[in-house]
């Protein structure tokens, strides 16, 4: 007996899977059993996947999702151009050099969202990083 849940990748598009009651093909063959424990505990996000459907996989949805600050949708090519001149990154490679630690922060609209900064158009990450960046003014 198949059962069918629908899976949505990271750009949130939704696809049919089928399961079957033996076992699911996700790149590796593992019971189902296994799968749906990985899924229950969150897990399976790390795949870069998020499931939808039955009763026991509704605990895992975008709460837990990895935010990303990549959409560029509305920018101008100026915009885009400055953004890769600067080199902008979701994530730093120093943890004390974040977005958030920057001058030109500016703060998310709510939690787990991102935010903004007065250089660099578009989508920012609190823990992203570009080579503008300056620490926050101590008073
Ligand atoms: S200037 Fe760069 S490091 Fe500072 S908030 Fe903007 S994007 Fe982040």
């Amino acid at each position: 007996m198949k059962k069918h849940l629908t899976v949505v990748s990271p750009q949130g598009t939704p696809s049919e899977t089928a399961l079957s009651e033996q076992s699911l093909n996700i790149g590796v063959q593992v019971s189902r059993r296994q799968w749906l424990q990985t899924v229950a505990t969150g897990t399976a996000l790390a795949a870069g996947a998020v499931v939808t459907g039955g009763a026991l996989l509704q605990g895992c949805g975008s709460k837990n999702k990895e935010l990303a600050c990549t959409d560029l949708a509305g920018l101008s090519s100026q915009d885009r151009t400055t953004r890769e001149q600067l080199k902008y990154v979701d994530h730093s490679p120093d943890a004390a050099k974040v977005c958030e630690g920057c001058r030109f922060w500016q703060v998310a609209p709510e939690p787990n969202s991102c935010g903004a900064c007065t250089l660099v158009k578009g989508p920012i990450h609190p823990k992203g990083h570009c080579n503008s960046w300056v620490p926050t003014e101590t008073s």
